[in-house]
């Protein structure tokens, strides 16, 4: 896939569709640093599974949302691992709720670490990208970003500003040699869907026409394209991964 060698960062990859992102990168012979913000017990567990492959990567812990957090990872990386090619902007929270009944502080958090983070870490990581002219930048949007979804108001609202940054920094970025792209995943098994009950995610699969929840891997696989030379024309996309859903 002609990404062997390449330097990524994966926000968020102690576990779900971040850890699979990591695993499927390192698969390719990519070196991963894997970004977690606590829970450095799942972050081992990613570079372990990655080690298992024959793959290797390094522990990155920070908060997206911090921007001073974000730079000073962008620098560890370039000074331990050389550079950065592939950046991946995974993290992300969601909250379900009635708008109305969202605190103002929920609703800085979230925005801060859905759309502010994916904007922190890209300013910190391009400069060390425009001085190679060469760098992939793929940022993971929601479909309720294309569409809007009731009772996730603000979650949409921050994943519709990953769709348009994306769009606008690939036009800005295009003659660098950077690529930015985004992928909008529709339901995903992961941990995020957890405050759903067994019998609500069956009545969630029969709305979906494949029938089923994607997994992290189905994300993965198309992160790896990507950021490969067999997209290389491809550029301010958002790429939807959703069974047919939306
Ligand atoms: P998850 O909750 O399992 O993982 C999210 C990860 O982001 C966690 O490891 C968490 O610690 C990390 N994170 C949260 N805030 C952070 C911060 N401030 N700094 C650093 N890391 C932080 O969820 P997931 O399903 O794996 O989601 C990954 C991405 O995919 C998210 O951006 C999410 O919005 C998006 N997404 C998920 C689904 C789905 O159905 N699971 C659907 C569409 C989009």
């Amino acid at each position: 896939m002609s990404i062997n060698g390449k330097v990524a960062l994966v926000t968020g990859a102690s576990r779900g569709i971040g850890r699979a992102i990591a695993i499927e990168l390192a698969r390719e012979g990519v070196l991963v640093a894997i970004n977690y913000r606590t829970n450095e017990d799942e972050a081992k567990k990613t570079l372990e599974e990655i080690k298992a492959l024959g793959g290797n990567g390094v522990l990155l812990q920070g908060d997206v949302s911090s921007y001073d957090e974000c730079k000073s990872m962008i620098q560890d990386i370039t000074n331990i691992l050389g550079k950065i090619d592939i950046l991946v902007n995974n993290a992300g929270v969601s909250k379900v709720g009635l708008f109305m009944d969202m605190d103002i502080k929920e609703i800085d958090s979230l925005m801060s670490t859905n759309l502010k983070g994916v904007i922190n870490l890209t300013h910190a990581a391009l400069p060390h990208m425009v001085g190679k002219k060469s760098g992939t930048i793929i940022n993971i949007s929601s479909i309720w970003g294309n569409v809007g979804a009731s009772c996730e108001v603000i979650y949409s609202t921050s994943k519709g500003g990953i769709n348009l940054f994306t769009k606008s920094l690939a036009k800005e970025m295009a003659l660098s040699g950077i690529r930015i792209n985004a992928i909008a995943p529709g339901v995903i098994d992961t941990e995020m869907n957890n405050f759903l009950s067994n019998e609500e995610k069956e009545c969630l699969k029969e709305e979906i026409p494949m029938g089923c929840f994607g997994k992290g891997k189905d994300i993965a696989d198309a992160v790896v394209f990507l950021c490969s030379n067999k997209s290389k024309y491809i550029t301010g996309q958002v790429l939807t991964i959703d069974g047919g859903f939306i």
